[in-house]
C-alpha cells in the first residue's frame, strides 16, 4: 500500500479514507494499492504550490532550465524502470513503453529545459513617441493539471514541463488507474533540485480530487487531457471561477486514401496508426476513407496485416499488442463493435477478446469493420480500442466532407502521391494535425492539440509554453512632463491655456 500523494516535496498519504487498486490489465494482478486523495489533500497540495510560486517564478530562467535538464538526465538513468512500471500499470507492450513513452518524455524534458531560456515578447518600442512599451510574459501561478491513463507519463510531462519552465507551480492529478509513473516523476523532480512544492501529485478520483482542484480559487489555470465528456464538465467548473482553460480532448481521426496513393504504405500505416497503444490513442486512425477503386484491396490488405499482429505478455519483446486498460474498456469496445455489426457494418477481422490464453487480461483483437454507415455510432464516436472502420468514397470533395463530418478535430492523415491533393487535404481537413503519407509521429518542437470538440490549447512546442504565461504590457513615460499632452482631453493648462 502506498500513500499515493506527493505534496510539498515529500510522499503523503491520501486522506479520503478510500483506496484504489492499480491493476496490470495484461494479467488482472493487483500491482499496488494506493490511498486516494480527498479535498484536504488537494487543499494541502495547492497550498504547497502557492507557497513555492514566489521563489520559483522569480528564479532566473537559467535556474529553471538547469533543473529541467537535470530532470532529463535523472529520468534517462531510470529509463528502464520507468518503462517497466509504465508497461505494467497501463498494459503497454514493453517495446512501446521503452521506445516511445519513455524516450519521448525525456526528450520533452530536454526540449523545455532549452525553451525555459527562450521566452520572448515583441521588441520594445515608442509606439506613440511618448512611452516605451515592453511586453512581459509572466507565469499565471498555480496550475491544476489533470491527466488520463492512456499515456500516463507522457501526459504528466506534457502538462508539467511547459508550466514549470515558465515559472508556474503545478498540482497534477493523474488517473487513479495509473498513478505510479507520475509519483516516480515527482521523486525525480525533487532529485533534480526543483524546490519543494513546485510539482505536486494528488492521486484521487475525478469527481472528488479532480473537481476540488478545478474549483479551487487559488488555481489560476486548468490544463486537462481526457475525454470530451469530462472536458465539458471541467470547462463549466473552471469558467465559473474565470480560470484559463486548456483542453486536450477526444479524437476520431480520419485516414484518407486517395486513388493515387501508395497502397502498400497506406495499409502498413493504417494498421500501425489504428493499433498504437491498442487503439487507446487520441490521434489513432479510426476512420479509413478509401477511394472506391482501391477499397477492396485496402480492406483485404489491412485485414491480413492486422491478423498477423501478436497479442500477449506485455513484458516480452516479441509482443506487438497489449490489452485494453480495463475490463470496463473491453466491455465498452466489444459493445460498440457488436452494435456496429447489428447496424450493418461488415467484419473483416477481429471482433472479439482473443483466445483463452489471453483470458486473464482485458485483450481485444485487432478489428477491421467496413461498409459502416457514416452516421453510425462506430463512425461518429470514439471507441478507444484497436478498431478501424473503412468506408469508400468516389470524389475528392466527398472524401474531405466525410473526413470533416464528426464533432472531433484532433488529427488526420491523407495518403496521396499528388502534391495538389496533399496540399488541399492539409488545408481543408479540420484538425489540429494533418499528416501526409504517415500517421502518428510527434516531436517535442511541434504542437499537439485539437479543433472543434477535440478541445483547444496546444501541448508540446513553444506554442504550449506560451499558453502557460500571461502577457503584460509595460508602458514607461519618456517625456518626464508633469502635464502630458494627452491631459488636454481632461483639463487645460492654467498658464498657457493649452
Ligand atoms: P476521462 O475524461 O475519463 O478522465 C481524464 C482525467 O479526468 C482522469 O484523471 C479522471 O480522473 C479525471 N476526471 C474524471 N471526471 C472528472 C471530473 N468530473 N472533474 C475533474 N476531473 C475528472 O478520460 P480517460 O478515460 O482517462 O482517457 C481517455 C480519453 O482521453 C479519451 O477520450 C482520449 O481521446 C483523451 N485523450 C486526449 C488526448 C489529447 O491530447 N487530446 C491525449 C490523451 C487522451
Amino acid at each position: 500500500m502506498i500513500g499515493g500523494q506527493w505534496i510539498g516535496g515529500r510522499e503523503a498519504e491520501g486522506t479520503s479514507g478510500e483506496t484504489s487498486e492499480v491493476i496490470d490489465p495484461a494479467t488482472g494482478e493487483v500491482i499496488e494499492v494506493a490511498a486516494l486523495a480527498g479535498p484536504a489533500d488537494v487543499e494541502a497540495a495547492v497550498a504547497a504550490a502557492a507557497q513555492a510560486f514566489p521563489e520559483w517564478s522569480s528564479a532566473p530562467p537559467v535556474v529553471r532550465s538547469d533543473a529541467l535538464a537535470a530532470l532529463a538526465v535523472r529520468m534517462a538513468e531510470r529509463a528502464a524502470e520507468y518503462a517497466a512500471v509504465e508497461s505494467r500499470q497501463a498494459g503497454k507492450p514493453i517495446r512501446l513503453a521503452s521506445e516511445f513513452d519513455v524516450p519521448g518524455s525525456i526528450d520533452n524534458a530536454a526540449f523545455f529545459a532549452g525553451a525555459a531560456r527562450h521566452l520572448q515578447g515583441s521588441a520594445a518600442a515608442e509606439w506613440d513617441g511618448a512611452h516605451t512599451s515592453t511586453i512581459r510574459r509572466e507565469p499565471l501561478g498555480v496550475v491544476g493539471s489533470i491527466a488520463p491513463w492512456n499515456y500516463p507519463l507522457q501526459m504528466a510531462m506534457w502538462k508539467m514541463l511547459p508550466a514549470v519552465a515558465a515559472g508556474n507551480t503545478v498540482v497534477l492529478k493523474p488517473s487513479e488507474l495509473t498513478p505510479l509513473t507520475s509519483l516516480m516523476l515527482a521523486e525525480d523532480v525533487a532529485a533534480a533540485g526543483i524546490p519543494d512544492g513546485v510539482f505536486n501529485v494528488v492521486n484521487g478520483t475525478g469527481p472528488v480530487a479532480g473537481e476540488a482542484l478545478v474549483s479551487h480559487p487559488a488555481v489560476r489555470m486548468i490544463s486537462f487531457t481526457g475525454s470530451t465528456r469530462v472536458g465539458h464538465r471541467v470547462a463549466e467548473i473552471a469558467m465559473a471561477g474565470l480560470k484559463r482553460v486548456h483542453l486536450e480532448l477526444g479524437g476520431k481521426a480520419p485516414f484518407v486514401v486517395f486513388e493515387d496513393a501508395d497502397l502498400d504504405a497506406a495499409i502498413h500505416g493504417a494498421v500501425a496508426a489504428s493499433l498504437i497503444n491498442t487503439g487507446q490513442d487520441c490521434t489513432a486512425a479510426t476512420r479509413a476513407y478509401v477511394h472506391r477503386s482501391r477499397y477492396r484491396e485496402f480492406v483485404s490488405g489491412v485485414a491480413d496485416l492486422m491478423a498477423s499482429v501478436v497479442l500477449g505478455d506485455t513484458r516480452e519483446e516479441s509482443t506487438d499488442l497489449g490489452p485494453l486498460i480495463s475490463r470496463a474498456q473491453q466491455t465498452k469496445v466489444a459493445g460498440m463493435v457488436e452494435r456496429a455489426i447489428a447496424d450493418g457494418a461488415q467484419l473483416a477481422t477481429g471482433g472479439g477478446p482473443g483466445g483463452p490464453e489471453l483470458d486473464a487480461g482485458s485483450y481485444y483483437l485487432p478489428t477491421l469493420l467496413f461498409d459502416a454507415r457514416q452516421d453510425s455510432e462506430i463512425v461518429q464516436e470514439e471507441v478507444f480500442g484497436p478498431v478501424l472502420v473503412a468506408l469508400p468514397f468516389d470524389s475528392d470533395d466527398e472524401a474531405i466532407a466525410l473526413a470533416n463530418d464528426t464533432r472531433y478535430g484532433l488529427a488526420a492523415s491523407a495518403w496521396t502521391t499528388d502534391v495538389v491533393r496533399a496540399h488541399r487535404a492539409s488545408r481543408e481537413i479540420q484538425a489540429g494535425a494533418v499528416w501526409i503519407n504517415d500517421h502518428i509521429p510527434i516531436v517535442s518542437e511541434m504542437p499537439h492539440g485539437g479543433y472543434k470538440e477535440s478541445g483547444f490549447g496546444k501541448d508540446m512546442s513553444m506554442y504550449s509554453f506560451e499558453e502557460y504565461t500571461q502577457i503584460k504590457h509595460v508602458s514607461i513615460d519618456i517625456t518626464g512632463l508633469a502635464q502630458k499632452p494627452w491631459h488636454r482631453t481632461i483639463f487645460s493648462d492654467p498658464v498657457t491655456g493649452l
